[in-house]
């Protein structure tokens, strides 16, 4: 057997839920990955705990108290890897020479700047944090391009779809034959909650997601099916797909994870058990296969697949995303930056959950949302976007 290029993975968002099963992925492959690189936010007992397990070059916290927390329980741990903060900190990981790979997720805008590092320094990227490709679209691919960084979707649909896509698929779906991606979405937890009863659902029903285990904000996300929207618009950059191209079904046993109509009438689909070693072990070790530890998919045990279509008046935010990746401009950015302040004051019980649709499109209607042509522009779109929502918020809070 040939011997396999060992490579150093950077993960930004370790502590996280897809963070999580990335380490879980690189630890059943010794002999092809090391863990140069961990970052997380504010969790330094969980960030230690991790140190000591995979024993990283460096170790990133973005929050200056929990980095000094960290350095202590390192050193009491006895533990060799050097502790870093703060954002520049996040981009040097990513861009480090002896960064082979690196895994972009961290939750929501927070992750722009360190996936972008990792884009133009040419990098593997893995990419999870759908947030920084939503907000900064065309840039974000115009620095792929510019870099031939080689981009992986690790969002399971995402994954399957490039899965059903030619081997050498560049963006031209009609060169290619691709009529339409069907994207399946498990309809969440409230997929077939009445809409009056939408209005009282809280916070931990929200997160409470029948299908995937994963981190709060993406759980809301997927509660009001704006993780859908955002996986719109990512289908649309990822694989320059128009947006009338791209339609939503849902599909509530997650067992086909996206599929890819071409004109001939052929459906391409991946399927597999809903577990996300499955999408990050596929990026990691692409164009070959290995073990992911997921459980083998029985047929005989699922029996049927279901299919339904989208609820658009009980679940507006997917509308909204489709409004804002058809009108274009910065929109996205507006759009994902206004949903991320909902979601937190719904999480944090300022806000009810269908106020979450109504603060996102009071926000996209105060103004034009010019194309933003560089990372400065995105970020002031995302400043002003924030802003504007926060005060939508106050007028319907809930406290
Ligand atoms: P999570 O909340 O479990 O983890 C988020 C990680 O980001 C943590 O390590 C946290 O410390 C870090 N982080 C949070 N705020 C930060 C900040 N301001 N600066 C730096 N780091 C910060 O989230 P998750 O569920 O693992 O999701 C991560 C990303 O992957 C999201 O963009 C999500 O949409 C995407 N994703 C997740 C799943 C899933 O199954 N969990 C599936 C598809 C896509
Ligand atoms: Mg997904």
């Amino acid at each position: 057997m040939p011997a396999v290029f060992h490579q150093q993975v950077t993960i930004l968002g370790a502590t996280g839920s897809i963070g999580a099963s990335t380490l879980d992925v690189i630890s059943r492959h010794p002999e092809r990955y090391s863990v140069f690189a961990l970052t997380a936010h504010r969790t330094a007992d969980h960030l230690a705990r991790l140190c000591l397990r995979f024993s990283p070059h460096y170790a990133v916290m973005t929050d200056g108290e929990a980095a000094k927390e960290l350095k202590g329980l390192l050193q009491a741990g006895r533990c060799a890897t050097t502790v870093l903060e703060g954002e520049q900190a996040l981009c040097f990981v990513a861009s480090a020479p002896e960064t082979d790979v690196v895994m972009a997720a961290i939750v929501g805008a927070a992750g722009l700047r360190p996936t972008l590092a990792a884009v133009t320094a040419g990098k593997k990227v893995l990419l999870a944090n759908k947030e920084a490709l939503v907000m900064s679209g065309q840039f974000f691919m115009d620095a792929v391009g510019v870099s031939g960084c080689h981009l992986y979707p690790i969002d399971s649909e995402h994954n399957a779809i490039f899965q059903s896509l030619p081997r050498d698929f560049r963006r031209r779906p009609e060169a290619d034959g691709v009529r339409r991606i069907l994207l399946t979405a498990s309809g969440g937890p409230f997929r077939d909650t009445p809409a009056e009863k939408l209005e009282m659902v809280t916070p931990d029903e929200a997160c409470a997601h029948p299908i995937w285990s994963m981190g709060p904000k993406i759980s809301v996300d997927s509660a009001t099916m704006m993780n859908k929207g955002l996986e719109v618009i990512e289908a649309h950059w990822l694989f320059g797909v128009t947006p009338s191209r791209i339609e939503v079904v849902i599909h509530p046993q997650g067992i086909i994870h996206s599929m890819v109509d071409y004109v001939d009438g052929s459906v391409l689909a991946q399927l597999g058990n809903p577990d996300m070693r499955i999408p990050i072990a596929n990026a990691l070790a692409w164009p070959e296969r290995i073990d992911s530890g997921a459980n083998t998919l029985d047929l005989f045990d699922i029996a049927t697949l279901r299919f339904e279509r989208p609820d658009f008046d009980r679940f507006p935010c997917l509308s909204l995303a489709y409004q804002a990746l058809e009108a274009g401009g910065s929109m996205p950015a507006a759009l994902n930056a206004a949903n991320e302040e909902a979601v937190a004051a719904f999480l944090d019980g300022r806000l009810g959950f269908c106020r979450i649709a109504d603060v996102i499109a009071a926000t996209l209607e105060r103004n034009g949302w010019p194309r933003a042509e560089t990372l400065e522009a995105v970020l002031e779109t995302d400043a002003c976007a924030r802003s504007l929502a926060r005060e939508e918020i106050c007028k319907r809070s809930a406290a």
